[in-house]
């Protein structure tokens, strides 16, 4: 759905992996992977379009599957920083989450996050490595075939 968008271009996408959930409710695991966009649109342009995608799959979900099908989030944009009550860039949990670095160093490990001041690759090597998160499909899960 977000490569059908005419103003977005899907660059590269991770593998997917599959996240033991962590506390909450007894729930099945995530699955997880990021994606590299290219984009015209503003940040909040790009996240309104996220939410409608997400409000799309939503109605499906609410008819059948119950609720917390998608989360689309947006990790970084380029250098920015915001901090608005819509929208905080970098995600501000993103460097405490495996489930995010682990897909994100495959498609983007020298990118650097602002605010951070570090590459992905860097964040990752000062974690202990987590068992919690497990290839689920080799990247190119996401073309049709
Ligand atoms: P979460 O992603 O934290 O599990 P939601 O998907 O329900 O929760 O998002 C809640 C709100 O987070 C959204 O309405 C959105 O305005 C806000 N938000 C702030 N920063 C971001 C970001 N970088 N990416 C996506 N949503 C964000
Ligand atoms: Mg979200």
């Amino acid at each position: 759905m977000i490569s059908d968008q005419e103003d977005i271009k899907v660059q590269s996408v991770s593998p997917l992996y599959e996240t033991a959930p962590l506390g909450g409710p007894k729930q099945g695991p995530f699955l997880n992977a990021c994606a590299l966009l290219e984009t015209a649109l503003l940040p909040e342009e790009l996240l309104e379009k996220m939410q409608e995608i997400e409000n799309a799959l939503g109605r499906v979900r609410e008819e059948r599957w119950g609720p917390r099908l998608i989360d689309l989030d947006i990790l970084t944009y380029e250098g920015s920083l915001i901090n608005t009550p819509t929208l905080e860039l970098p995600h501000p949990r993103l460097a405490e989450r495996d489930f995010v670095l682990i897909p994100l160093f495959d498609i983007a490990p020298e990118l650097f996050i602002s605010g951070i001041n570090k590459t992905v690759h860097t964040i990752l090597l000062n974690r202990d490595p987590s068992p919690d998160v497990k290839l689920y499909m080799p990247s190119g899960w996401h073309e049709q075939s």
